[in-house]
């Protein structure tokens, strides 16, 4: 069994993973930049070890200093998180090869995984349907480029392999802008992420985003534990989540669920993950697995009962699943909403002094969050500083209490979206549900 464990990141997943660490008896490591020496969560592990100084290159992605403060403190495992590390092959596997269990998949899958086209390739070959594409790298000629796009059809989406995080992407509507776009995507992704590997995929006029979320233990067995619609998106990034989505008929949940189960299986997956799928005129089409936990597993949490980060640590373990797919019941509905330190209307990053915090409760709520009255939003970092998650048996009461909870919730001293989360508990279609991954954007007039 595993008895301690270094959590190799920040924040509200830091804290997430610290409770999910404690209800398994597992004692914990925070590992921490010096941006973040006085954070509440660091004070509350069992050990806490500088790595570096603020800035994330030099500290949580600093894998040395990572896997030194494993040593120092006799830990025998450690827990990415999401975002830093967690999808790092290399990373995986210097931990791997240093003797300490890395809580996740194996460094191949990841890899598999990290690169969209062998990623699409591999999920194509365990029967999960694709977008229609280039189905791998572009050729090297023009000619055949063209030919490509066009027996696609416009529009088309140039995505960079190693593409992440809503970046290296690129819609092109006409052949005349075709090879002057791929050459523009080809040196960002280069820039960005040092591979310029492209592929050509259809251009999806109105799809909902709605992912799968999957477990699977070293021994062979793999769960579904239903989907979550993240179409709320602003630049490809997601703002708010629910589950289920609105309107996806129970068979097809089923259906598209065992056949994300089943695909673990087949590839031999390890610990959490997510089938991120476009859902338009009632068709799925597989975009990209992510091999770690996500921001949003809380509202699979709420409406399963499963506690999704207890288990990755349970599977890193070698233990078994400790639910059975027939076993897994939905109930309710359950909603999301991320709070960042940014301007509502800008969308600028506020750091800076929370002067006052008030946490909003009642029944059905959930926050997700590291901050406190007085706490210092590091400007170094994502955004992110709460997840507030409203459950309720219907849509509607967890839509109500989620109005409810983000009027009761006080941040004060910086400035949040909030505001905007607001508007959306008050906007007609998003309450109607089921709109898609360019309703916000039109919304704000983007
Ligand atoms: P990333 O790895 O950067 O998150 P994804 O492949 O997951 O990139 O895509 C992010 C978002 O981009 C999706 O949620 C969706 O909003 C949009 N998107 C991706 N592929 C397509 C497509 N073929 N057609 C339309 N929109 C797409």
């Amino acid at each position: 069994m595993i008895e301690k464990v270094v959590i190799a990141n920040r924040g509200e997943i830091a804290l997430r993973i610290q409770r999910a660490c404690r209800t398994l008896g597992v004692k914990t490591v925070a590992v921490h930049s010096q941006a973040d020496r006085d954070a509440k969560y660091v004070k509350l592990a069992d050990e806490s070890v500088c790595i570096g100084p603020a800035r994330a290159s030099e500290s949580y992605l600093n894998i040395p200093a990572i896997i030194s403060a494993a040593e120092v403190t006799d830990a025998q495992a450690i827990h990415p998180g999401y975002g830093f590390l967690s999808e790092n092959a290399d990373f995986a596997e210097r931990v791997e090869n240093s003797g300490f269990i890395f809580i996740g998949p194996r460094p191949e899958t990841i890899r598999l995984m990290g690169d969209k086209i062998s990623a699409i390739k591999s999920m194509k070959k365990a029967g999960i349907p694709t977008v229609p594409g280039s189905d791998g790298p572009l050729p090297d000629s023009d000619r055949e480029i063209i030919k490509l796009a066009d027996d696609i059809g416009y529009p088309v989406l140039i995505k960079a392999a190693a593409g992440g995080g809503g970046k290296g992407m690129r819609v092109v509507h006409t052949e005349a802008a075709l090879l002057n776009a791929i050459q523009l995507t080809r040196s960002e992704a280069k820039a960005a992420f040092g591979n310029d590997t492209v592929y050509l995929e259809k251009y999806l006029g109105n799809p909902r985003h709605i992912e799968f979320q999957v477990l699977a233990d070293s021994h062979g067995n793999a769960i579904h534990l239903g989907e979550r619609d993240c179409s709320l998106q602003r630049r490809h990034q997601k703002v708010i989540e629910e589950s289920p989505a609105p309107g996806l008929p129970e068979k097809l949940r089923h259906k598209i669920g065992e056949r994300c189960a089943e695909a673990c299986r087949k590839i031999g997956y390890r610990g959490a993950g997510t089938f991120e799928f476009l859902y338009q005129d009632g068709e799925f089409y597989f975009i990209e697995m992510n091999t770690r936990v996500q921001v949003e597993h809380p509202i699979t949490e709420m409406v399963t009962g499963v506690d999704i980060v207890r288990e990755t640590i349970r599977i890193a373990a070698g233990e078994r699943l400790s639910h059975r797919q027939k076993d897994i019941e939905w109930r309710g509905h359950a909603i999301e909403c991320r709070i960042n330190a940014e301007d509502p209307k800008t969308f600028i990053p506020s750091p800076g002094r929370i002067v006052t915090y008030h946490a909003p409760g009642g029944p059905g709520i959930r926050v997700d969050t590291h901050i406190y009255s007085n706490y210092q939003v590091p400007p170094y970092y994502d955004s992110l500083i709460a997840k507030l998650i409203a459950y309720g048996e219907t849509r509607e009461v967890a839509l109500a209490r989620m109005h409810i909870a983000l009027a009761e919730m006080v941040i004060d001293g910086i400035k949040t979206n909030i505001p905007l989360h607001q508007e959306m508990m008050s906007d007609a279609a998003f309450l109607a549900g089921g709109v898609n991954i360019h309703y916000l954007h039109k919304k704000l007039g983007l």
